[in-house]
This record gives structure tokens, C-alpha cells and sequence, in this order.
């Protein structure tokens, strides 16, 4: 090895001992003749003192930050009143007695040594050198953290990790597929999986019981804060199995991980919430609710049912439904406060925002002249709203009012400081719808994706009324992310054609697509299920970051690009002549 010690492991217990340190300089500085560097490597920093008047020191003047450095040298007590607690190795120094400049380096495009905000473009330019600031080096090490528990955990209870293709066939899970053209079969294309749910399907099939495998999965789809065009799920598969096993299995996980692993976070409760699809969006407005505050919204149909004001009386004659919140402490909200928060719901797609402000001095707000007192003290009654509160209410279609009233909540949390960001309040979202109808194409789509078991108390409905058939599907929620789904999965061949018949795929496409899948499961397939945690919206979560790029080594930009290595970019005509493609360039979009 070039060094003895890393930068980051030398105590009080190691005064008097000859060392070889490398690493980086990460800052240096002159003091009355003498040169401190300070050099870190991904173990932490400890300081080094140079006397550029020894023989062969001389060269610590012409260091600068980011050089890799060789330092041989004996650990010293730091002379008293200059320990520095703030470091690890803040009580010792090393007097050097040898310094090799094993690279130099140009002046960088950032500093390294700040937290500056640097320009997204460029960190992403130099992601090799942005990785070197503590906050990355910190991230990836909880990312390993979380991979090795996982891992270890699934180990004790059985689990084999398996892999499977990166070049495969289409796997719906709703967005669109990446395409690998084939060489050896020119005109054909592989797809790259959207996820491992088909092979893992038929890992089950094939007796294998306890799957996992940290699954990159791949989709191509517009990205967001939470969304890559690639990124990483705990992909998990069980036999002989129902729901509760697995959505126990996981919480098990999930629990022991944040208890062992995750410093500075605590769970909101033990065992985690579980409640149906339908319950979530009533509570909620949403089917990915942050639970570490309340704030529920409260239906008020049956209170303003014979209500003249035209708002409430529109939206009932057309049946919609009239729903609220409270903003604790809100009352006194200036126009201008409330102005901001009807834009919030008409960009949702609301008429409006009605208001009841509980001033001290008297109600106001846009609904107050139109609401009885009668009506007034039943929704406080519902609500728990008290003087000084600012009621919102919503009166539109069902799913818009959702929409808008959930919007507010995470406006307001955020706002109001609601949420404490050392919460994690994990929950279960359960029995979900198993189609949508999909008013664009005009169509039935599967809500998770076609490999779900609908409830077997709703066979019957898919003749008569699909959009009520239940499915045994789950969403782990957290902190107002979905960060898992899954589902117990159809296992028998005729449902999984009854499945993909209402989906509208014509028998050809389902045998040339899926024909793989209905064969296994003629041949024996046991009751099976599984779930897909996501691990870089997990870290994201876990390391207080805004923005999954921020956990993943080298992620791609807004328009899903490698700002790196300029990735993607143009193949050459040998190997578009090699795939017998010729590009159509005429109609370019979307372009990066
Ligand atoms: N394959 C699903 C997904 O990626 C998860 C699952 O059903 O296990 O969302």
C-alpha cells in the first residue's frame, strides 16, 4: 500500500507513531514560516504541518488544492489551545518529514472544500470532481448502508438474490420502453426492462420461492425530482404467499433498517398505518399521504346540502362533493396570502377556493356571507376548527377537489413548518382500483400493471363494471412519497387473459407479447406476490435531500442527458449500417 493510515483514523493513541499518509489537499495555509495542509481522502481530514526549510519540504510551497500528495511523518499532539474538536483527528497533526506530489492538479471548476452553490450544469459536467464534497461522499455511503442491510436482511430470511436480463422484452409498467436494436436479429429490437416483474414472475414459477435483486430498471419517461430515466428498485418476489406476508416482511425491513442504520430519523409509529385506497383519498386527497402531520380533509355535502350558496349548490346538483381543511392559526391571512392559494387551486383545475376566516373579531372569507350559523357550528363541530383557524373549502368534482385539497396540505406544510424532517411516517396503501379509465385513448388501463390479481369477489364485475374491480394491490408510502409497489399477482392463465382482454389487446398481440407468461402458468405456478421498493427515492428520504440526483453516482440532467460524457450522442454510420437502421431525422423533437 502507498500509505499506512487513512486521513480520517488517527487519535491521541497514535502520538509518537511514523506514518504514511495520501490523499488530497484539501485546503493549505501559511503561518509564520510554517505550511498547514490539510489532507483528506474519503475517510476524513487531518492536518499536516510542512517546514518548506527542510531539506526536500521545499516543494509544499508550490502545492495547491486538490494535488495528490504522498506525506510520511511522525503523529504529534497539537500544541494546547489548538486542538480542534470539530475534527476526528482534531487532537493530533503530523509533522511531515517527506512530501511526494503524486499528481498535480489544474485550479478546478468549483471549490471542493465549500458547500457553494455551484451551477447544476457544471456539477453534473464534473460529476467526478463533485463527488469528492463531503455531502455525495456521505450519500453514497448511506446508499451502500442501505444496500448491505437490505441485503443481509432478505440473507437471514431466505431470499436468493438473482439476476436477470438487461436485454429483454416489453414489460408494461406504464411508461415507454428503451429499445436496444438487435444485430444479430437486424429489424428486431430488445426492450430494456421497465422492471424485472415478468422474469421474477417466472422465478416463481420456476420454484425459486424467495427472490431479490437490487434491479436497475429503466423508463423512459419525463424527469422529475423523484424520477430517473434509469434508477434502482429492491425488487422482491415470494410464493405461497398473501398480502400481509409481504407488506409484514417489508415493514420488518424497514423498521430494523432505520432503527440500525439511518442516524438522526425516527419512526412516526410501529406497526405502520395501513388503510384502503379509497380511505387515503377521502383523508387525504391523495394515494401517497406525508402522515407525520394531520390536517385531514373533512367532507361537507351532508352540512350544506340545502345550502343556497350557488358555489356549494353546483357543485352537489352536479355530482361533485364539497370538502375542507383547516390552516391552524391562519385567520388573519392577508388577501394577498389567500389570493396565492386559490391560484394554487385553479391551476388544479378549481373554479375557486372558498374561505371561512375565524377572526377573533367575527368570520370573514369568500364563504362567510352565504354560511348559516347553523352550517358554521356543524363544520366546527366536524373539523375541531376554533378561533383563529382559516377554514378552505373545495366544491367541484370529487377528483379535483382531491387534487386541490391535497395540494394545499403540502402547501401548508410546508409553509407552516408541519412536518418534522426527522420523522419517517411510513405507511401502506392497500386495495387499489385495478383499472382506470383512460378518457385520452378512450380505454381500460391496468392502475398497477397487468400481472395484478384483481379481488376474486370481483370476477364477476368485469363484464358489468370495471372501474369498480378491487385489486390486491399496495403502495408503500412515506413522508408524501410512494416509494414501493406491488401487488399479489394473477397466477392463473384465464384471468390473465380476462385481464389483458379488458386492457383491449387483441389475443395476437397477448400471445406475441405475453404468450411466455399464460404458457408457465399451464405448467404449474404457485400463489406468489411481491413488491418494488424504491432505493433512490428511499436515500433521497434518508439523506434530507431535495432531489434523487443527489444519491445516485452519475445521474442524468432534466433532459435525460449525461452531461459528462455527453451522453447520448449520434452512433456512426458503420454501426447504424451494422444494425441496418437509417435515421429518420426530419421530425426531430425533444431535443436534450
Ligand atoms: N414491478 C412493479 C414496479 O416496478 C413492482 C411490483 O409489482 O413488484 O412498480
Amino acid at each position: 500500500m502507498l500509505r499506512t493510515n487513512d486521513c480520517g483514523e488517527l487519535r491521541a493513541a497514535n502520538i509518537g507513531q511514523e506514518v504514511t499518509l495520501t490523499g488530497w489537499v484539501h485546503r493549505q495555509r501559511d503561518h509564520g514560516g510554517i505550511t498547514f495542509l490539510d489532507l483528506r481522502d474519503r475517510y476524513g481530514i487531518v492536518q499536516i504541518v510542512c517546514d518548506p526549510a527542510k531539506a526536500g519540504m521545499e516543494i509544499v510551497q508550490n502545492v495547491r488544492s486538490e494535488w495528490v500528495v504522498q506525506v510520511k511523518g511522525i503523529v504529534h499532539k497539537r500544541p494546547d489551545g489548538s486542538e480542534n474538536p470539530r475534527m476526528a483527528t482534531g487532537d493530533v497533526e503530523i509533522e511531515a518529514t517527506e512530501l511526494v506530489v503524486m499528481n498535480p492538479a489544474k485550479a478546478l471548476p468549483f471549490m471542493i472544500n465549500k458547500e457553494e452553490d455551484t451551477d447544476e450544469a457544471v456539477r453534473l459536467k464534473y460529476r467526478y470532481l463533485d463527488l469528492r464534497r463531503e455531502r455525495m461522499q456521505r450519500n453514497l455511503q448511506l446508499r451502500h448502508n442501505v444496500i448491505k442491510f437490505i441485503r443481509d436482511f432478505l440473507d437471514r430470511f431466505g431470499f436468493l438474490e438473482i439476476e436477470t436480463p438487461m436485454l429483454f422484452k416489453t414489460t408494461p409498467e406504464g411508461a415507454r420502453d428503451f429499445l436496444v436494436p438487435s444485430r444479430l436479429q437486424p429489424g428486431s429490437f430488445y426492450a430494456l426492462p421497465q422492471s424485472p416483474q415478468q422474469l421474477k414472475q417466472l422465478l416463481m414459477v420456476a420454484g425459486l420461492d424467495k427472490y431479490f435483486q437490487i434491479a436497475r430498471c429503466f423508463r423512459d419517461e419525463d424527469l422529475r425530482g423523484d424520477r430517473q430515466l434509469e434508477f434502482t428498485q429492491l425488487d422482491l418476489e415470494m410464493s405461497f404467499v398473501e398480502r400481509d406476508d409481504i407488506l409484514d416482511l417489508v415493514e420488518a425491513l424497514f423498521t430494523e433498517m432505520v432503527e440500525k442504520i439511518i442516524p438522526g430519523k425516527r419512526l412516526l409509529s410501529s406497526p405502520w398505518p395501513r388503510l384502503t385506497y379509497t380511505e387515503s383519498v377521502e383523508r387525504y386527497g391523495s394515494d401517497k399521504p406525508d402522515m407525520r402531520f394531520g390536517m385531514e380533509l373533512k367532507r361537507l355535502d351532508g352540512i350544506f346540502a340545502a345550502s343556497e350558496f350557488m358555489v356549494f349548490k353546483n357543485a352537489l346538483a352536479g355530482g361533485g362533493a364539497i370538502k375542507c381543511l383547516v390552516a391552524p392559526g391562519c385567520s388573519e391571512y392577508s388577501r394577498r396570502d389567500v389570493d396565492a392559494l386559490t391560484e394554487l387551486v385553479k391551476e388544479a383545475g378549481a373554479k375557486g377556493l372558498a374561505t371561512l376566516a375565524l377572526s377573533p373579531e367575527g368570520t370573514r372569507g369568500t364563504a362567510s356571507k352565504f354560511v348559516t350559523l347553523e352550517e358554521l357550528a356543524a363544520v366546527q363541530a366536524l373539523t375541531g376548527a376554533k378561533t383563529g383557524d382559516l377554514i378552505l373549502i373545495v366544491a367541484d368534482q370529487i377528483a379535483v377537489v382531491n387534487k386541490c385539497l391535497n395540494l394545499l396540505r403540502l402547501h401548508l406544510r410546508d409553509k407552516l413548518n408541519l412536518a418534522d424532517p426527522n420523522v419517517l411516517a411510513f405507511a401502506f396503501v392497500v386495495d387499489f382500483p385495478m383499472f382506470e379509465y383512460n378518457e385520452e385513448d378512450k380505454k381500460w388501463d391496468a392502475a398497477h400493471h397487468p400481472f395484478t390479481m384483481p379481488k376474486m369477489e370481483d370476477l364477476p364485475k368485469f363484464e358489468t363494471d370495471p372501474a369498480s374491480i378491487l385489486s390486491d394491490a399496495y403502495d408503500m408510502v412515506l413522508n408524501g412519497y410512494e416509494t414501493a409497489s406491488g401487488s399479489i399477482r394473477i397466477h392463473r392463465s384465464d384471468i390473465q387473459q380476462k385481464v389483458f382482454g379488458l386492457l383491449g389487446l387483441p389475443e395476437e398481440e397477448i400471445m406475441a407479447k405475453f404468450g411466455h407468461m399464460i404458457e408457465a402458468f399451464e405448467y404449474g405456478a404457485p400463489p406468489h406476490g411481491g413488491i418494488a421498493p424504491g432505493i433512490d427515492r428511499l436515500v433521497m428520504i434518508f439523506a434530507d435531500e431535495p432531489n434523487i440526483r443527489e444519491v445516485i453516482a452519475f445521474p442524468k440532467n432534466q433532459s435525460g442527458k449525461d452531461m459528462m460524457a455527453d451522453a447520448p450522442s449520434p452512433a456512426s454510420p458503420k454501426q447504424l449500417d451494422e444494425l441496418k437502421l437509417k435515421l429518420n431525422l426530419e421530425k426531430k423533437e425533444n431535443k436534450g
